[in-house]
């Protein structure tokens, strides 16, 4: 068993494909941290304390997984925390080539660091956050798409007169 590997992305929203990769990440090793991006150069539509909220809300049943925000490079974050493992997702070949550049590109900054990458289930294949915020914006059921816990709070987002 290593320590702690950390698990980072935007998660906008945290989608099922993200919870299988946090569920078997989380019992390779003694703790997972996963590590939400908050990057101004990046728009996303929830927050980075929506994301970080609705992670949380996803995972409270796993002991072994906690929720953190970051900016900035991921090799930094991992310098300051001490981490050496990170963890990504791949779903098809064109995952690869940008993960292959960064992996290295990580590398590079901080050779103390590792990426150990998990084949999606091939349930998962398709699914991405931009297909959830697709579905959501035409008010599709997200059962299957999205952990139950936060069903609500993505298809709210989406919804002109809930409130
Ligand atoms: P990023 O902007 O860092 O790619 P994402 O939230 O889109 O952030 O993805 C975070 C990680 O989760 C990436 O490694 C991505 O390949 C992986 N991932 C995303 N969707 C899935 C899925 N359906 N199955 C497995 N891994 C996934």
């Amino acid at each position: 068993m290593s320590d702690s590997f950390v698990y980072p992305g935007t998660f906008d929203p945290v989608t099922e494909g993200h919870m299988d990769i946090i569920r078997r990440a989380s019992s390779l090793c003694q703790h997972l941290v996963v590590a939400v991006l908050d990057n101004d150069a990046k728009r996303t539509v929830f927050s980075v304390e929506e994301r970080v909220r609705m992670l949380e809300l996803a995972t409270a049943d796993m002991d072994n997984v906690s929720i953190r925000a970051f900016s900035g490079l991921t090799a930094e974050y991992m310098k300051i925390t001490g981490n050496k493992t990170l963890v990504r997702g791949l779903r098809a070949v064109s995952d690869f080539d940008y993960e292959l550049q960064m992996a290295l590109l990580n590398k590079s900054i901080n050779p103390n660091l590792d990426t150990v990458f998990l084949l999606a289930n091939q349930d998962h294949l398709y699914l991405s956050s931009s297909v959830v915020r697709d579905l959501a914006k035409h008010k599709a059921d997200l059962t299957g798409f999205v952990p139950e816990e936060i069903k609500e709070i993505v298809a709210e987002k989406f919804c002109s007169n809930c409130k």
